[in-house]
């Protein structure tokens, strides 16, 4: 009898338990999906309730499982959504999806499989020769072969000022994915929104979205916008080039050379950028720590601009918001945020060597998930870490792993017990926080499990 428990029961997290059920053939098989809210499926990207936030992939490449990746697109026509497969769909009906294959899967698990779904929080785990034990918030332990850490995004840092007594400010938001703030902030209140993607995509689509009037500032060190999506652009691969770099100036160079060659046969550089998907985690694992270094300081923010589009839909509502003055995208860097006796903040950053003051009403941080796992207070890492069970990576973006996501111990032992998918193995493999690549991974990662012994 096989026992394992997952921690985190988001898209990952839900989909290696929907693989597990699917995949399982003669073992008696006990699943423990710990999750700590009403969130089994959606996890923090679709929980949102809002129709104005878009799936970033067109509807025909989000299917759950890899082997049918039109699935979503499927799913949607039998449920008579009116969506075509090149459409970006609004994430809360992803969410309904992810939902739904779970529950079926649950539907139609065999009798020898047992899922058991813990309303709970994970926050430590103990492990002995036999067996692990999850230790949840409650009290209950959970003792199984193996544990899986599928813990998603966690929130972001705040933004680094002198002095960061804002921060317990009731008009900061730190949290820019759960919608409830919205109703906090008046319709004629200015909003500084720290960080220029994907997610202050979704939060200006929001403000907009409820006839916001106030005006909007979103700041980065680079004030890059995402680009936007413009589908059916495509270039062969061309890996063969890129497989023995080792060097990032030397891809970036290859790189360029097939983007002016695509627009001189008149594409486009997205098809460029997408023929590197497939090859993107291999081209990561060949480069020595010092060129991700490289990269990591000073061409991440491009490629992230680059690889994560925006919808064009979401693209013109903001460009006519510039337009008209009611957005203004600045590249600067914060230097410092008081709240005020009048109940505003005071902010000041510098752009171009000038500095630069804003008189703000309510602020909410869109900088991005803390990948830094020592720099958070969640407790499950907090006590995995100090006990050395587990260790982030050389760079810090998540856990220390084998790109199969077994993880490493301090000592940099691989663990027969402690596995990890997604976010988490963003260190290792860079991309890997998607669904392409989470459902690979959550597929993939349950054929293993499954093929391993159990005590
Ligand atoms: C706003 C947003 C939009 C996105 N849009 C897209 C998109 O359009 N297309 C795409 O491919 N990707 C998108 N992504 C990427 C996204 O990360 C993945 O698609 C996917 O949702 C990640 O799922 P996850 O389960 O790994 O993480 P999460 O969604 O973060 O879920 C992790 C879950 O683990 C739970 N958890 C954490 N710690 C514990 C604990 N100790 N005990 C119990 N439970 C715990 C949390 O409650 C959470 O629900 C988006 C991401 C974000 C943040």
């Amino acid at each position: 009898m096989k026992k394992i428990t997952i921690i985190g029961g988001g898209a990952s997290g839900s989909l290696l338990a929907a693989n597990l059920l699917r995949h399982n053939k003669d073992e008696t098989l006990t699943i423990n999906l710990v999750e700590k809210k009403d969130r089994i499926g959606r996890g923090v990207a679709y929980s949102t309730t809002r129709d104005c936030h878009l799936l970033n992939v067109p509807a025909s490449k989000m299917g759950a499982f890899p082997e049918d990746v039109e699935h979503f697109y499927k799913w949607l026509q039998e449920k008579n959504y009116a969506y075509q497969p090149n459409e970006f769909v609004p994430r809360k009906i992803y969410g309904e999806y992810l939902r739904e294959v779970v529950c079926s899967t649950i539907v139609n698990k065999a009798p020898n499989v047992q899922i058991n779904i813990i309303d709970d929080e994970a926050v430590d785990i103990a492990l002995d020769e036999q067996q692990a034990q999850t230790i949840l918030k409650s009290g209950e332990i959970l003792f199984s072969d193996q544990v899986v850490l599928a813990f998603g995004n966690f929130l972001p840092p705040d933004p680094t000022v002198e002095n960061q007594a804002f921060a317990h400010s009731e008009k900061y938001f730190r949290n820019p994915w759960n919608s409830e703030f919205y109703e906090k902030i008046k319709a004629d209140e200015d909003v500084l929104i720290v960080g220029t993607g994907l997610t202050m995509v979704d939060v200006v689509l929001n403000l907009h979205a409820s006839g916001h009037r106030g005006k909007i500032y979103a700041l980065s060190t680079r004030g890059l916008l995402p680009a936007v999506h413009q589908l059916g652009h495509v270039y062969p691969s061309f890996y063969d080039e890129l497989q023995t770099q080792t060097r990032i100036t030397d891809i970036l160079k290859i790189v360029r050379r097939h983007i002016k060659k695509a627009e001189a046969e008149g594409g486009n550089w997205r098809g460029v950028i997408d023929s590197l998907r497939p090859h993107t985690q291999e081209i990561w694992r060949n480069l020595p720590d010092a060129e991700k270094r490289y990269f990591m300081q000073h061409l991440s923010r491009y490629w992230n601009a680059a690889r994560h589009r925006m919808p064009p839909e979401a693209a013109q509502i903001l460009a006519e918001m510039q337009s008209r003055g009611a957005l203004e995208i600045t590249k600067g860097r914060l230097r410092k945020i008081e709240a005020n006796e009048n109940g505003k903040f005071d902010v000041s950053y510098t752009a171009d060597g000038a500095e630069n003051q804003l008189s703000i009403d309510a602020i909410i941080n869109s900088i991005g998930s803390q990948s830094n796992f020592r720099k958070l207070d969640a407790p499950l890492l907090v006590n995995l870490l100090a006990s050395g069970t587990i260790n982030t990576d050389s760079l810090r973006l998540g856990l220390d792993a084998l790109p199969d996501g077994r993880t490493l111990n301090k000592i940099g032992s691989i663990s027969q017990k402690i596995f990890t998918l997604g976010t988490a193995l963003k260190g290792i493999l860079w991309e890997s926080t998607a669904m392409p690549e989470i459902r690979v991974q959550a597929n993939r990662l349950a054929l293993d499990l499954l093929e391993q012994q159990s005590n």
